[in-house]
C-alpha cells in the first residue's frame, strides 16, 4: 500500500484526507469547512489548496472559494 504524504509537509496523511492532521488544524476554520464539502466544486477547491501550498502561502492564510 502506498504511503500517503501530506502535500504541505513530510508527515503522513490519512486516506481520504487532503493534509496531515497538523496542517489541517493550521488552516482557517472557513477553509476547512469549505474543503470538507463534497460537492461538484470539491476538486476545484482541492486544486486551489494545492496551488497555494505550492506557492508556499502560510497555512493560516489559505482560503478557497465557496
Ligand atoms: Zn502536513
Amino acid at each position: 500500500m502506498a504511503r500517503l504524504t501530506c502535500p504541505a509537509c513530510p508527515r503522513h496523511r490519512g486516506p481520504g484526507k487532503y493534509l496531515c492532521q497538523v496542517c489541517w488544524a493550521a488552516l482557517p476554520a472557513t477553509t476547512r469547512l469549505r474543503l470538507s464539502a463534497r460537492d461538484s466544486r470539491a476538486f476545484a477547491r482541492l486544486r486551489e489548496l494545492h496551488g497555494q501550498i505550492a506557492a508556499h502561502k502560510p497555512l493560516p492564510d489559505i482560503e478557497v472559494s465557496r
